[in-house]
């Protein structure tokens, strides 16, 4: 199985390769070749998450062996990391299933991915026998960035930065960040919005001599974000198991169709979807759900991208997105012949003009909806009052949406990504039921516990022990002199 560039196809690496170098050359992402088919369900009933894992993993990265797949595997979704039955949990509630992923270390569902991603770059490392030290890079629009430094915490031969936009993610997010530990962790505030910090990221894999130099000094670069398709492999999975946990609570019947719906930013979670599908997973629809931020939605109703637009902010931060950079992944899933070529061309478009179209008629499998804040309050008091159940705000963007999208008699089967613990989102959770607005984020914590009579998360709790380690704040086109300045050891951690 090799992977290729969204924008050449006769670039070709194989999967280890393509998660060492996070992006191509050429500025496009790597995508495989061909899609595995899906295990037979015989093989999959009873199975852990893990074991499923394993399966699907397996025909992506064919070069791994099977033994040391199978060790990361385990370790990554182990009950250190997880807590709870099983890594993902499927719960039902009304007429909709809740696939929840935020059960990992930092609460939303990128541990998914960042707890396996390192353990497969290490074997990268490994295997290419790479002198260089791996510098990760990192945009985050509040989750990404806290499950990339806890992933790459201390592991050797690795350094991870991250760049978050100062006034763009939520209290307890930031407050994660800063509190960050390990030796190898650098943590940086950006005066603009997530686009930016992106922006300025992928410039400097761009950037050919920055990266001459950078070798020179003894480091690579690489990314934690989901154009590395180390991100996105190990997110096919729970979209199969979430599958399997109806079939064998014999909920539904084998091939029967499900409709998922995904809360969306960088496109990343939901492209999983689509690989899914493309196994064989029965998939009737993907329903992309957006916040206040609706650029997905009018491009799968026109056809017509257009970031060109005011940011704004929401109470679902990680999805406070208007450049979706998976998307290009996705078109390239869909286009026929040529297609390297066409979306150069479209990706040059949304350079130059800030927009591009493409035919309506590609964008068959999905359907976008949006759900500003007074639906997403409205949606999270709606199914607390009645199914006692507490969705974080990004959760409750999606049930409103699938809400919104479904039509009134489908009996079929709804699942919907539940991307974070409420507890991450203390205040946009309780001010929806009514409650007063907490005094801080560690007070609306204990408070949101108390409602639902439940300890709070032990790891969110830490975060308001451990005192501040990162203070950096950088101009919005200040990301390659910071990295510069850090790598040179101009950095002092406080
Ligand atoms: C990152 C994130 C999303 C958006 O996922 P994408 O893969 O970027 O589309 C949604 N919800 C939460 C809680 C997230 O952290």
């Amino acid at each position: 199985m090799d992977y290729r560039s969204t924008r050449d196809a006769s670039h070709r690496v194989s999967a280890l390769e393509a998660i060492l170098r996070g992006i191509a050359p050429d500025g496009g992402l790597y995508v495989p070749a061909s899609f595995p088919k899906l295990p037979p369900w015989d093989t999959l009933r009873g199975r852990s998450y893990q074991e499923v894992a394993l399966q699907i993993l397996r025909g992506y990265l064919e070069e791994v062996d099977p033994g040391f797949l199978k060790a990361a595997v385990d370790k990554a979704y182990g009950r250190e990391k997880f807590q709870g039955e099983a890594p993902v949990m499927l719960k039902e509630t009304g007429d909709a299933f809740f696939l929840e992923l935020f059960h990992g270390p930092t609460l939303a569902f990128k541990d998914m991915a960042l707890c396996l991603m390192p353990h497969l770059l290490g074997e990268a490392m490994e295997r290419t026998a790479m002198k260089e030290e791996v510098v990760i890079l990192t945009a985050t629009s509040g989750d990404t960035g806290k499950a990339a430094l806890e992933g790459f915490k201390d592991v050797p031969g690795v350094k991870v930065f991250v760049f978050y936009p100062e006034d763009g993610v939520s209290p307890i997010q930031k407050r994660q960040m800063v509190t960050q530990e390990g030796a190898n962790t650098f943590v940086v505030a950006l005066e603009g919005n997530f686009d930016d910090a992106q922006r300025g990221v992928k410039a400097l894999f761009q950037d050919e001599a920055l990266g001459a130099d950078l070798k020179e000094r003894g480091f690579s670069l690489s990314s934690a974000n989901s154009i590395n398709i180390g991100r996105l492999l190990p997110q096919i999975v729970y979209y199969v198991y979430g599958y399997l946990k109806l079939l064998e609570g014999g909920r539904i019947r084998e091939g029967e169709e499900v409709t998922y719906t995904v809360p969306t930013g960088n496109f990343g979670n939901i492209l999983a979807a689509h690989y899914a599908k493309s196994m064989g997973l029965p998939v009737k629809a993907l329903y992309c759900a957006s916040n206040a931020n609706h650029v997905l939605t009018d491009f799968l109703a026109t056809g017509v991208y257009t970031r060109d637009r005011p940011l704004v902010r929401t109470s679902s931060p990680s999805m406070d997105i208007l450049v979706s950079s998976n998307l290009e992944r996705y078109l390239h899933a869909v286009a026929g012949a040529s297609r390297e070529e066409w979306i150069r061309a479209l990706m040059e478009d949304l350079n130059t003009k800030g927009t591009f179209q493409v035919s309506k008629a590609l964008l068959q499998d999905m359907r976008g909806g949006f759900a500003g804040e007074a639906e997403t309050a409205a949606a999270i008091r709606k199914v607390f009052e009645r199914e006692g159940y507490a969705m974080d705000p990004h959760t409750a963007v999606a049930y409103a949406v699938n809400q919104k999208l479904r039509s009134p008699g489908d009996a079929g089967k709804h699942i919907i990504v539940a991307t974070a613990s409420p507890y991450k989102f203390p205040e946009k959770v309780l001010t929806s039921l009514g409650k007063e607005s907490p005094a801080d984020a560690f007070t609306g914590i204990r408070t949101l516990s108390k409602l639902l009579g439940e300890e709070p998360p032990t790891a969110l709790e830490r975060a308001f022990h451990l005192p501040v380690r990162h203070r950096d704040v950088i101009g919005k086109e200040g990301i390659k002199d910071a990295v510069l300045r850090i790598l040179k050891g101009g950095n002092q951690h406080g």
